[in-house]
Formats: C-alpha cells, sequence, structure tokens
C-alpha cells in the first residue's frame, strides 16, 4: 500500500513543474483558443534581422524570465546560421513574426499594385518559407508602421495580431498614447495593436524614455491592460535603431518587480 501512495504523491509534487516546462511548448501552438491566466502584460517586439544581436541576449531574457517577440523581414535572404539564431530564440521561449519579404511599406505598394500584388509579393512567400522552416508566424509587424483597415483586415486573415506603431511627440507622456494600452478582455477582438518605438531609451537621445516606460508600464499593470513596445537591435552602439542591452534589462527588472508578466504576440488569444 506503501508504493502506491508514493506514486501518487510524486505525480502532485510533479505536477506543477510539469506544466511550467510545457509552457514554451505551448506559446509556440498557433491555439486561437488560447488560455489566458495573466491580467496585464507588456510586449516587447524587436524587428528586422538583428538575429546574431538577439542571440546574445537570450541570458539577459532568461535572467528575468521575459519573453519577447521577433519580427523578421528578408527571410528569403538569411544564412542557415541565422535560421539558427531564430530556432535558438524560439526554443528559448521568444515568438518569431513575420516583417515581409522585403520590408516594403504597405500603403505606398497597395497603391501602386493593389493588394493583391502585395500578399503576393510581400507577405505570401515570407510565410511559406517561415513555415517550412518550422517557424509559421501567428502574427505580423507592418514595415515603416505603414498601414490602413483594408489591409489589416486582409492580413488578418492570415495572422492572428498584427502590429502597427505610433510615436510620440515631445510634450506627451507615454502614459497617455491610447493606442498602445488594449484592456485584457479586449485583446482577442482587437487584432491591429500598436506599439511605440523604444530604441535609444535612456541615453541622450531619449534621456526620459525609461522613467516613461516605466511609467506606462504601471500604468497597464494597474488597468488591466497590455502595452505594446518596439524596438529594433539590441547593443550599445547599433548598427541601426537599438536599445542598449542595459535599458532593456532595466525594462524587464521593473516588469518584473511590478509582476508584469512578458507576453509573446503567440501568447496572445
Ligand atoms: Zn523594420
Amino acid at each position: 500500500m506503501k508504493f502506491p501512495f508514493l506514486i501518487s504523491l510524486t505525480v502532485l509534487v510533479a505536477a506543477p513543474f510539469a506544466s511550467a516546462a510545457e509552457k514554451p511548448k505551448k506559446n509556440a501552438a498557433p491555439a486561437a483558443h488560447k488560455t489566458v491566466n495573466w491580467q496585464s502584460g507588456v510586449v516587447l517586439t524587436f524587428d528586422d534581422r538583428f538575429i546574431d544581436q538577439w542571440v546574445k541576449q537570450i541570458p539577459l531574457f532568461k535572467k528575468y524570465d521575459a519573453k519577447v517577440t521577433f519580427f523578421v523581414d528578408h527571410f528569403h535572404t538569411l544564412k542557415p546560421t541565422q535560421i539558427k539564431g531564430l530556432r535558438k530564440l524560439k526554443a528559448a521561449g521568444h515568438a518569431i513574426g513575420c516583417h515581409g519579404a522585403k520590408h516594403r511599406k504597405a500603403v505606398d505598394y497597395v497603391n501602386k499594385m493593389g493588394l493583391d500584388n502585395y500578399l503576393k509579393a510581400e507577405i505570401n512567400p515570407a510565410v511559406k518559407l517561415m513555415t517550412v522552416a518550422g517557424l509559421k508566424p501567428t502574427s505580423f509587424a507592418y514595415p515603416s508602421s505603414s498601414r490602413n483597415t483594408e489591409i489589416d483586415r486582409e492580413l488578418l486573415k492570415t495572422f492572428r495580431h498584427i502590429r502597427g506603431g505610433t510615436g510620440m511627440k515631445p510634450e506627451q507622456r507615454m502614459r497617455d498614447l491610447k493606442t498602445i494600452f488594449v484592456p485584457v478582455n479586449e485583446i482577442s477582438k482587437t487584432g491591429t495593436l500598436i506599439g511605440t518605438g523604444i530604441d535609444y531609451a535612456g541615453t541622450e537621445k531619449r534621456p526620459d524614455y525609461l522613467v516613461q516606460i516605466k511609467d506606462a508600464m504601471d500604468h497597464a499593470k494597474k488597468r488591466g491592460e497590455i502595452v505594446i513596445f518596439y524596438a529594433h537591435n539590441i547593443s550599445e552602439n547599433g548598427p541601426g535603431h537599438h536599445l542598449r542591452p542595459q535599458a532593456l534589462a532595466e525594462i524587464l527588472a521593473h516588469a518584473q518587480h511590478i509582476n508584469l508578466p512578458t507576453l509573446t504576440y503567440d501568447d496572445l488569444p
């Protein structure tokens, strides 16, 4: 009788660990029926092809138990080592989204060539290649945040969520950018999520941004919302638009401090 009791006890004790270990697997599933067990969150996203630099930050993300989304363009030009890097990021629990085949501005292209040709040139080939590589995207980020509702509607047939963007005027507070916040119970019916850029946070270019970002995170936590951010490279000096690793660490530490979950696009219902 002693033995079966031991087994059932082991199962009971092991169960919470088993479900925690399964979490990354769940995140990767393209489920539209995601169960949501969080009340607020911060959605951090990084665009373009800074794969080597992103991979270098896997330990930093891990340190703060943080998961983010990387939106990749020009997938057809990636070297095998870069695709391996994306798989590494995905295996670490992050999401890989689509950022267009050739990083074309959607509105310009659609105006010139039509919506059908845009899908054929910019969306379908990228999704196909990513899917074949085992990185089927559930989400898309518009290059240069160039979008309109007509294109949104079409893209939401392929993606569960897409990302647009909004800038911030010098006199504005980040917490007052209404479009970057979405109440948790409205995420599933809000296909297009709007982010704001956080590159250069904490540098001379944007000295007050870290305070603003943390304040916006507090705001999301308090109101039961998600807040969406985007950046590009993660490095000290570029190349390209970048967020310094120290600034990223501060943002992730703040999320952990206020118990605000970091969510990937694959986590969103
Ligand atoms: Zn881009």
